[in-house]
């Protein structure tokens, strides 16, 4: 129990096992060992959890007790947490695989993986997500950045093999395509940012506008950088896109770091309205 007498909420508490480039800008680490088991695995493509990132000064030992923590420590120096995708899971191995975008040396999460090594703590939180792709969808339109890599790539290996489909997918460029187990009705564009900086091009809004497609019929899952998702999500509704059909939602915003954005959205600019 925490000390505030609520239960602390379960963390999964994980070594790093390996990492691995899977393109110049994202890493994946393989994480697991006994702390495995503590692991509330679901079935949605698109599940994520919260990891938990601390000042190593300050030589905190998981799992975190948060209330206990604000009561000792200034707010600056508790542990603060990161959103991502689990690529994969494996119980039989007790590991599972979660891809950093590397985006230059500003913020917590993107920097402590490219310096991960194994043995390395990984702590994190149950996990959330909702999504998974339904088989008797006529068509699935995917969309997404770098950031919604990770979660896209999982719901193409669990379509079934007569799945139809787009998949348009921003990136920097050629170097970042990486191969996708999926089937063969469902078509991928990459589209190349060229160095431009990620969330300030409409690469994904005007891909969606160019291509040819009814929304009856189709399940959409889109989800990258904020601006991107609310012109997405008008496009989405101008052609009348019910909600039942549609997972959208922002996975971070041009200039904020993961806590302002989270912030944000109980403010007029961080609201994605729904269709
Ligand atoms: C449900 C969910 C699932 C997600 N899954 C993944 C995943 O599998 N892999 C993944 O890499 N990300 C994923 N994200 C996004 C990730 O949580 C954010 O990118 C997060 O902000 C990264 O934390 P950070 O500490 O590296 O940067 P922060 O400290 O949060 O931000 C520092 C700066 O970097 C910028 N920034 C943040 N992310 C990016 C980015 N992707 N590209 C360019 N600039 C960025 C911010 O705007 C800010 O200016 C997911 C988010 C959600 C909500």
């Amino acid at each position: 129990m925490t000390s505030d007498s609520r239960p602390a909420r379960p963390q999964t508490i994980l070594t790093v096992q390996e990492t691995e480039w899977i393109n110049p800008h994202t890493v994946r680490l393989i994480a697991g060992g006994p702390g495995y088991a503590a692991f509330q695995d679901k079935d949605a493509t698109d599940k994520y959890v919260k990891i938990y990132f601390t000042r190593p000064e300050l030589g905190l030992e998981p799992p975190y007790d948060m209330a206990a923590l604000r009561e000792v420590l200034p707010p600056e120096d508790l542990p603060t947490t990161r959103t991502y995708t689990v690529r994969w899971s494996d119980p039989a191995a007790q590991r599972l695989a979660i891809d950093f975008v590397v985006h230059g040396n500003e913020g917590l999460a993107g920097p402590w993986a490219v310096s991960a090594t194994p043995g390395d703590r990984l702590v994190f939180g149950d996990p959330g997500g909702q999504y998974a792709p339904d088989p008797a969808a006529e068509r699935h339109l995917f969309v997404g950045d770098d950031s919604a890599v990770p979660a896209i790539a999982a719901a193409l290996e669990a379509l079934p093999a007569d799945a139809q489909g787009d998949v348009l997918l921003e990136v920097d460029g050629p170097e970042d395509c990486i191969s996708l187990v999926k089937p063969e009705g469902l078509r991928v564009q990459w589209l190349y940012r060229d160095g431009a900086v990620p969330g300030t091009q409409p690469l994904l809004p005007e891909a969606v506008s160019r291509l040819e497609w009814q929304a009856e019929g189709t399940q959409i899952f889109a989800h990258g950088e904020r601006g991107a998702m609310k012109s997405l999500r008008s496009i989405f509704k101008e052609r009348g896109v019910t909600r039942d059909q549609l997972s959208l939602s922002a996975y971070w915003a041009l200039g904020r770091d993961e806590l302002r954005f989270q912030a944000e959205k109980r403010e007029p600019v961080g609201v994605i309205a729904p269709v």
